[in-house]
Parts: structure tokens; sequence; C-alpha cells
């Protein structure tokens, strides 16, 4: 498989470098600007093709939004001092504002501001994807700055309209029969660990895989976070349910340790040959249990794609302090700590490689056995009604409209995140199989938790009872 020299790995070093450069400055959205010229950027260092969707497009349970421009956005007091400034950070504006050009009183002004008290230093990254609205997201010392008795100009000069999602992909052909994907997103604007390296990483493996012929096939796919994926899973439904596993790549550029989220098997041949790599290059990691949150992970391994996916990163999301602000910048990732988590791909990639088409069947046949929860005793059991990827639970008000919060270590939580985890388990075991007894035990969530969540969930017509 492909081994990197001493010669190789200074060159991409310096490629790395080159790439963070280029596309950390580039304000990306779910839709916009900013991806496409991402997607171009990339497209130089190796190509894939490029596709799109249109504003409206209905995907399983959600809908492409309309397309969003960004141009300048700020807030500016009587004497002509911008205090907030989109043009000095893009995480200044909320990801999607609707466009306003207004004096505001500071009362006025007060509810669309988005900080860390505790991290005073830090501009919060935040979205607004589903619910037309607009604010600005600004360290605390920046809104010390604000007087309760004065008049501020605010200006979000943005434009929504209907437009398209782009997104990137290309298969690599090997000779078996088996096909793996290798999945990122792009969706993010100035930060670095989450999710500029993933997009770094991402591209590099392409290129290093295009480089030989290989014996198994990798389908590459680039797309912004939920809704991208979303998409992708509807529009290649069929082709999807062959993909035997994969990766989700993110957060690999941090100078914290490695990490492992496993599959939701967790001894599927992907988890097998991540974890013999990690021992055969003698690197300690952590090692994360999957949990239906996180990322992309949570579509494709829905009861209906049933996607093993597993993600090898170095300072995961929500374990780091830096996790959605401004800190998580070029400060914050290295081009060596990403060659090293490249090095750990590299290995598993190269291990999924020696596997025989009979072998990986094997593996895979007992590790789906053990999946399957015995039903046992006089217990609930509850089907989802929405199996296809998750449902959009904002627009059902069970998920907050303001994006970027959830589990992030320097908030206050601003949602029943539990409640909130419990009712993802529920739709995750929505295969009908699972009694919420089982659920329980498993995942350490308590029972009294998993009713309410399972009440929730049924009063929206999200699952059906199968079994009393
Ligand atoms: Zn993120």
């Amino acid at each position: 498989m492909i081994s990197l020299t001493k010669h190789t790995l200074l060159s991409l070093e310096k490629e790395i470098n080159d790439l963070f450069e280029i596309l950390f400055p580039l304000c990306r959205s779910i839709t916009g600007e900013g991806v496409r010229k991402t997607l171009s950027i990339l497209q130089g260092v190796t190509p894939f093709a490029t596709h799109s969707l249109p504003s409206g497009t209905k995907c399983f349970d959600w809908n492409i939004p309309d397309e969003w421009h960004i141009r300048d956005g700020y807030i500016r007091d009587f004497r002509g001092k911008k205090i907030v400034d989109f043009r000095k950070n893009n995480l200044s504006v909320v990801s999607y504002s609707a466009p306003i050009k207004q004096v505001l009183s500071y009362h006025d002004l007060l509810p669309h501001l988005h900080t860390l008290p505790k991290i005073p230093h830090a501009i919060p990254y935040r979205t607004s994807y589903y619910k037309r609205d607009w604010g600005f997201c600004l360290t605390s010392h920046q809104k010390s700055l604000l007087s309760p008795n004065k008049k501020y100009d605010v200006l979000i000069d943005s434009t929504l309209f209907p437009g398209v999602l782009n997104y990137g992909e290309q298969l690599i052909k090997g000779s078996s029969n088996l096909e793996f994907l290798i999945s990122t997103y792009c969706c993010h604007p100035s930060l670095g660990n989450d999710n500029l390296s993933g997009i770094v990483l991402w591209i590099l493996l392409l290129k290093l895989l295009s480089s030989k012929p290989t014996r198994h096939s990798y389908h590459f796919i680039i797309i912004p976070e939920t809704i991208g994926s979303i998409a992708y899973l509807c529009v290649n439904e069929s082709s999807m349910k062959r993909v035997k596993g994969g990766f989700v790549i993110t957060c690999v550029a941090g100078a914290g340790k490695l990490g492992y989220k496993e599959t939701f098997l967790g001894n599927h041949p992907i988890d097998m040959v991540v974890k013999k790599t990690f021992e055969n290059l003698g690197r300690d990691y952590i090692h994360y249990p999957f949990t239906p949150e996180g990322s992309d992970e949570r579509q494709y391994s829905s009861p209906y794609f049933r996607i093993p996916v597993g993600t090898i990163c170095k300072d995961k999301y929500y374990e780091y302090n830096e996790y959605h602000t401004s800190l998580d910048n070029l400060n914050f990732i290295k081009p060596d700590h990403l060659l090293t988590t490249l090095t750990v791909y590299l290995g598993a990639i190269g291990l999924l490689e020696s596997l025989s088409e009979r072998d990986f069947k094997l593996l895979n046949r007992a590790a789906i056995s053990q999946f399957r929860v015995p039903k046992r005793g006089q217990a609930t059991i509850f089907r989802s009604l929405n199996p296809w990827c998750e449902p959009n639970l904002g627009k059902r008000g069970l998920y907050p409209q303001i994006g970027g919060t959830l589990h992030q270590k320097a908030t206050e939580a601003v949602a029943d995140e539990k409640l909130l985890t419990a009712m993802r388990w529920i739709l995750f075991f929505g295969d009908g199989q699972a009694p919420l007894t089982t659920i329980a035990e498993k995942n350490n969530i308590s029972q009294n938790l998993l009713e309410k969540a399972a009440n929730i969930l049924s009063s929206k017509n999200l699952i059906e009872i199968v079994k009393h």
C-alpha cells in the first residue's frame, strides 16, 4: 500500500501548509461561493467531479434551503467605529443571517448577539440555517464596548435566494466488488480543526489513493454536513446501499491525542483495521464508542442505510475547549499533526486492502449478527417512521434553531441535550428490533428519560409502537 518516504512527507507538509493558508480565510457555509471556491481549489490538487442540487429539492424529510451570499456585516457606533466587523473575522455574522440595515438601540440589538462568557476572548461559531433570523457573534470584550444608552448602525449585507447546494465526489474503482466510503464536509467558515483539517486530509487521501491501483473501490464525497449527506444519500440511494463501510474525516490536526470513534457495530472490519493500525504504529489513542451524535455518521448509520463508518481524529469535536470558536484557527492546527492522522488512515486502508472479499464478508457477517438485539420479555418496541437518515427535528421544535452550540464545552447547554440524545438513540434503533429497556442498558440512559423521549417522538409521528 502507500508508504510515505521522508521526501514525500516533507512535500506533503508544505502542501498542507499552503492549503491551510489558502482555504482558511474563505467564508464557507452549507451553500454559496465559499463552498464553490473551496471545491475548485481542491480540484487543483487532484481531480474530482462536482454536482449541484437546486434549492427546494426534497431530500427525505428535508428540503435544500435557499442559497446564502454574504458580502459584509458590522455593528458601528455613532463615531463610525466598527465594533464588530465581518471583514475581520467571518465568524462575526451568524451563518445564514438575513439582511438588515438599520439603526438599533442596544436593547433591540441584544437578543441578536452571541458571546462565550466562559472564553471571553473567543468569538463563537453560530448558524441559523432553517430559521430566517440574523445575528452577530463577538467576544465578551467587544460586547463590553457597547453601551446600553447608545444606538448603533447595524448592517448585514447578505442575500438568500433560490440557488443550489454544491458537492463533490470521485470513485476510485478497484478490482474487487467491495466499495468503501470516504466522506468529509466543507461547510464551516474560518475554523481550523473542525473542519478545514478534514477537508485537507480528504483531498490528500484522494490524491494518494488515486496514484496506484487498488483492490477495493473507494467512493470519496465532500458535502456540506447534515443536509449534504442527507441529500447525497437521497439522490444516490441504490448505489449507497452497496457501500460496505467507510470513514467520516473530521478534526484531524489538533495537538491533542489521536482518537477513534467506532462504527455502530464496534467490531466491523473497519474497526478491526483501525485498531490494528494503532497497534502496529505503537500509538495510544482515545477510544470513543459509537453514539448517534457527531457528524455525518448520523445519516450513514441510520436504520435504512446502516453503513458502518468510523472516524480517526486528533482532537475530536466536542472534546476541546476551542471547538466552534475563533480559537480553532491556524494556530490550533499544524501540518505535522495532520500528517500523523493521515498515516493512521493510510495504515488502516492498507490493512483493508489486504483483506480478500471472502475474508471481509465473513468478518462483516459476524459483526452484523452481533448487532441484532435479542427481543425478550414484555417490552415496548418502537419503529422509526422516518428511517432514511435522521428526521428534521428542528422543524418540529425538537432541535435548537441556532446551531453550533450542542456539546460545546465553552457554552452553557441551550437545549436539553440529554433528552435530544435519548431521542437520537431511539431513532437510531428504529428498525423495530430493540426494546427501550435494552437501549437504556446498552447506552447508560435512564428508562424514564427514554420513555419521555419516546412519548415526544410518538406525539410528532416520528415513531410507532411495534410491540407493547
Ligand atoms: Zn462543526
